[in-house]
């Protein structure tokens, strides 16, 4: 290979392919590792993830002249339309796996954890064990959710590219989503698996495991039902996202969604099903939304909390009434029975 000419043979970029991937895919051609790839491309002591985050003018231009490929082209495998703050979420390798790419193929949509489906065939992204989100949740089931998920998604899309994305920002919406609203407590029987009264004893550890209790589970129960219980807790706010598995990154786009869609609405269901503790985060994570969602979120928890006082006083009283009634019927009947 000489110094500084066009490299003889060079791949073309898959569609929506990382500057990463599409080295990985060149290196071995030349036999060489990605790094000494990287330097011959004119870049030595550049890391390739670095550079696929962003390539400057120069560098993108040294890349072309060495490759043959369009300033653009190369430009394209970066993530340049990404703001900084975006950066913690892009996994090295892809996050899932489409059915029908190849294996060391990474597209960028792949990296990003509110994507659920292959860009460029459509078909639903599958975890490390080979399981979609249908499988998970049922086909129905999911379907209904993918519209809430896609609402998220799309937030998320303009929080990451730095675009206007009215009153409530994607990071304030997973500190609420992520807030711990309850004390954590082990696995409740609807958690458990069936287990015989010796597993009982033999996986007590398990059975007495403290779970974070987070307002995930309220906004969306469908995940708080079939979540394996010990993986059920996510990471805090956008770490939450960064880190989560395929099915904790859609529960967090559907509860996006759905907050994004309503957050009056859910931010009063959260808080009240919070035990006194886990209200006072709540509220704090509440405290980062604009003035006039908090103003409406106050009024309809006082009214709620009002109503539900007057609903549990209207039963104690109608219990009352039932007991007193009771007491005049035995009353009568005893003195029917000495009369
Ligand atoms: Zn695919």
């Amino acid at each position: 290979m000489t110094e500084c000419g066009r490299l003889p043979v060079v791949y073309a970029p898959e569609a929506d392919e990382r500057l990463s991937s599409w080295a990985a895919r060149m290196a071995p051609f030349y036999a060489m590792t990605v790094s000494e790839f990287v330097a011959a491309l004119g870049l030595k002591g550049h890391d390739v993830f670095d550079l696929e985050w962003r390539l400057s003018e120069g560098q993108g231009a040294l890349i072309a002249a060495r490759t043959g490929l369009s300033p653009e082209a190369v430009q394209a495998m970066t993530f340049r339309e990404l703001g900084a703050a975006a950066r913690m979420m892009i996994a090295r390798k892809n996050r899932s796996a489409c059915p029908h790419c190849p294996e060391d193929l990474h597209r960028k949509a792949a990296a990003q954890p509110w994507r659920f489906r292959c860009k460029v065939h459509g078909v639903e992204f599958r975890d490390a064990t080979g399981e979609t989100l249908s499988d998970r949740f049922g086909a129905d089931c999911f379907k209904k959710l993918e519209g809430h998920a896609e609402a998220g998604a799309a937030h998320l899309d303009a929080w990451a590219c730095g675009a206007g994305q009215g009153d409530l920002k994607a990071p304030e919406v997973l500190q609420v989503l992520t807030a711990r609203h309850r004390r954590a407590s082990p696995p409740n029987v609807d958690e458990q698996p069936r287990m015989s009264l010796k597993d009982r004893r033999n996986y007590h550890d398990f059975l007495t495991t403290p779970i974070l209790r987070q307002a995930l589970t309220v906004v969306v129960p469908e995940y708080d039902q079939v979540a394996p219980v010990l993986a059920k807790p996510v990471r805090p706010g956008l770490h939450a996202l960064a880190q989560g598995s395929l099915l904790q990154c859609f529960a967090l786009a559907v509860g996006a969604g759905r907050i994004i869609e309503d957050p009056v609405k859910w931010a009063v269901s959260v808080m009240l099903m919070s035990d006194a503790e886990g209200q006072g985060r709540v509220r704090q994570a509440i405290d980062a939304w604009p003035l006039s969602l908090r103003r409406s979120i106050s009024a309809r928890f006082w009214r709620a909390e009002r109503d539900e006082r007057a609903r549990q006083s209207a039963e104690k009283a109608a219990r009352q009434r039932q007991s007193h009634k009771y007491r005049l019927i035995q009353s009568h009947k005893y003195r029917y029975r000495i009369s």
